[in-house]
């Protein structure tokens, strides 16, 4: 089979990278001929620090952001990490088999302690491991994700060919193909071209969430910052302009056509003309995700059912492989 695992963490709204970068093709694997898992890895949003409260209700927002965006529950397995232990079964036995010189190399670690390591999680120094175990305990063999996320999966696959080779079990963990496809794998800030798009950024006006409505869009698009030379005939011409090409970049996914299709339309007119049309694109493709999200939160019961009939079918392909996992490694177990 080809089985799709892939996670968002419940750390805050979505935003325009989430669902270009990943949800959008979280729906379109959905769609094709894949067993397709998604998961809302709430353990990993508290590697930093969530109120218990917002964490509660960001997972609740985050299911209906998915089903939203197009995701659903009869064709795709929809939970939240915490509700099928296996992960955390699984990351305990990974800490084990993964290395620390191979954490140390992590930049997403580096960037989100920032000058303060000593004082981060261990959680955090770890969630690589977590993040291995979520897609292994499945045997899932492609992973959409962002263009962040590539050394995450570059790591799983080289705890899987380790697991393999310590265990003597060759082939037991599939060896994960990251799927980064799309015109904006790598959205930025709108606000500095040098850093990501990111629930976490402290400005708002750095990210268009999912659920803002028609003005904020239209507003965040026409503040973003832009350099101000024209645009570019060709794609080789916003080299060296990281602002340029995030929008451009944006347009083409929201659009479905390539950069260099963007820029045989928009290549030599001022961002003064390009903006607007964005943020008209923007608002017909993002704006109705935010209104279909408020339907589904109307009625929190029933995502809470959707999560846990999820988390059961989750759990009936999650725990014979954590079984098998633990016979590898020689545990005993008496029941
Ligand atoms: P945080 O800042 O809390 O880490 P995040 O915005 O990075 O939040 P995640 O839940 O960590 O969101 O990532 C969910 C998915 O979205 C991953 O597949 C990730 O690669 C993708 N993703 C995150 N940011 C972007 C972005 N700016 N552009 C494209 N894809 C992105
Ligand atoms: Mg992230």
């Amino acid at each position: 089979t080809r089985r799709v695992f892939s996670g968002v963490q419940p750390s805050g709204n979505l935003h325009l990278g989430n669902y270009l970068g990943a949800v959008k093709r979280f729906v379109e694997m959905q769609e094709q001929d894949f067993e397709t898992i998604y998961c809302m890895v709430d353990l990993h949003a508290i590697t930093v620090w969530q109120e218990p409260k917002a964490l509660t209700a960001a997972i609740r927002e985050l299911a209906a952001a998915f089903m939203a965006c197009g995701l659903d529950p009869t064709k795709s397995i929809l939970f939240n990490q915490s509700q099928v232990p296996a992960h955390t079964q699984l990351a305990w036995i990974f800490n084990c088999v993964a290395r620390m010189g191979w954490m140390n190399r992590m930049t997403q670690f580096k960037e989100k302690s920032g000058k303060n390591a000593e004082a981060s999680s261990l959680g955090l120094y770890a969630y690589p491991s977590l993040m291995a175990a979520d897609i292994l305990v499945y045997h899932a063999t492609h992973v959409p994700v962002g263009e962040d996320q590539k050394q995450h999966l570059e790591l799983t696959r080289d705890i899987a060919i380790k697991f393999n080779n310590d265990y003597d079990c060759p082939g037991f963990f599939p060896e994960t193909e990251p799927i980064i496809e799309g015109a904006a794998t790598r959205v930025m800030s709108l606000r500095d071209g040098s850093k990501k798009m990111s629930k976490s950024d402290p400005s708002d006006l750095s990210r268009i969430n999912l659920i803002d409505d028609a003005d904020a869009i239209a507003k965040k698009i026409r503040k973003a910052k832009t350099d101000p030379e024209p645009l570019p005939t060709a794609a080789a011409g916003l080299e060296g302009r990281p602002e340029a090409r995030n929008l451009v970049g944006v347009y083409a996914a929201l659009s479905g056509e390539s950069v260099d299709q963007v820029l045989g339309e928009w290549g030599g007119r001022m961002f003064g003309e390009f903006k607007p049309a964005l943020a008209d694109l923007a608002v017909e493709m993002i704006a109705p995700i935010a209104g279909r999200m408020r339907d589904y939160l109307a009625d929190p019961a029933e995502i809470d059912r959707i999560l846990g009939d999820g988390a059961d079918r989750a759990n009936a392909i999650a725990q014979p492989i954590l079984e098998a996992t633990y016979d590898h490694v020689g545990l005993l177990r008496s029941r």
